[in-house]
């Protein structure tokens, strides 16, 4: 084979296989990746159902997939770190190294970021993907293939524990029970938070978050207020923790009457971290941050450290990506892998690449 067999999207619902050329390394610190397995993820989902999220705009055919780990098959010059059949995570967005934010420490926040599957570039469902070697995590050998695609939404999930400074002391409470919400509830655990709340609509999803360190799992009853539903939440871990109130919140539905309740439920001095994406505006409860001092913040993506920081907590078997996996297709397969995704019942489906058949 010396092409590039890749799944593309042209517009919203037209997925088509193309043959595209075998890339060729260029930066003499890139290497060349045969990408083995690719998780799918939500805003995959939303490109194939809607062809943008926000002021990404699917404009040209673009290569779906962002959440991948393969196998080297090629080295550039002035490569150190890497060799041929090292088996890798792939960091998918990388910034501009000339850009202020990443000299600042903040690259995930570089305007310049070449983001896979993030129009206008292509993204990693194919066989070979060129990477810079640093954007490349190796994998110890007990660690699968398929965990190390699961790398990336548990770097969503430390990076948003990072910034709420999760510890020990803290009672934390997390919106949503799909792969992020579920990982964020492993990564508050594994940084020794020992009272963690999982809110979701599903009761199912709430029995998958207990096997993540959950301590308590709470069903919003239809219906009530996000005060009503912050007092039953209080009420349900009365005496578990340090405090009856959570103090950091991680918000990953990016739903108004979750963010609501978040503010409403956390007590004085707590960090709420906003991860999910949903309208662009909400009604935020603004007056009850003030009079709490209540730290509100963005996160988005993934920085410097977290990628290896996710490795390490599945290598040392802290959290076990694994439990994710409800579905898994060949790359033939892709279109109905998407097709499953947006029926929106699966956790999280991962596709083998093109070799793997
Ligand atoms: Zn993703």
């Amino acid at each position: 084979m010396s092409s590039n067999p890749s799944f593309v999207l042209r517009k919203p619902l037209d997925l088509v296989f193309e043959d595209r050329p075998d890339p060729k390394i260029q930066d003499p610190h890139s290497v060349k990746v045969a990408v083995k397995k690719t998780g799918v993820c939500g805003s995959d989902v939303h490109y194939y159902l809607h062809g943008g999220i926000g002021d990404f705009i699917v404009k040209a055919p673009m290569v779906l997939g962002h959440e991948s780990a393969g196998e080297v098959v090629e080295v550039g010059p002035e490569v150190k770190d890497l060799k041929v059949g090292d088996r890798v995570a792939l960091e998918p967005g990388v910034p501009s190294r000339l850009s202020q934010e990443y000299k600042e420490g903040r690259y995930n926040l570089c305007p310049c970021m070449v983001f896979a599957a993030t129009p206008p570039y292509d993204g990693t469902l194919c066989r070979h993907y060129i990477i810079p070697e640093d954007f490349c995590v190796k994998l110890p050998d007990h660690v699968s293939l398929e965990e190390g695609a699961l790398v990336e939404p548990l770097s969503v999930a430390v990076h948003c524990n990072k910034l709420a400074k999760t510890t020990a002391q803290d009672v934390v409470i997390v919106f949503g029970a799909g792969p992020v919400g579920l990982l964020a509830v492993g990564v508050a655990n594994a940084f020794g938070s020992s009272t963690i709340v999982c809110v979701d609509l599903v009761p199912e999803k709430l029995e998958l978050a207990k096997k993540f360190g959950a301590t308590h799992t709470f069903v919003p009853t239809k219906g009530d207020s996000p005060n009503e539903s912050a007092d039953k939440i209080r009420a349900l871990i009365k005496g578990a923790g340090l405090s009856d109130s959570p103090n950091v919140a991680l918000e990953c539905t990016g739903a108004e009457p979750s963010i609501q309740t978040a503010v409403s439920v956390l007590a004085t001095s707590g960090r709420l971290v906003q991860v999910g994406m949903g309208k662009d505006d909400v009604n935020f409860p603004i007056t009850k941050c003030i009079v709490k001092e209540i730290t509100v913040l963005g996160s988005f993506r993934y920085c410097h450290g977290d990628y290896p920081l996710a490795v390490q907590l599945v290598a040392s078997g802290k959290i076990d990506v694994k439990k994710l996996v409800t579905n898994r297709f060949t790359f033939k397969e892709a279109e109905q892998a998407y097709k499953t995704a947006a029926e929106g019942k699966a956790i999280k489906i991962i596709i083998d690449g093109p070799e793997e058949e």
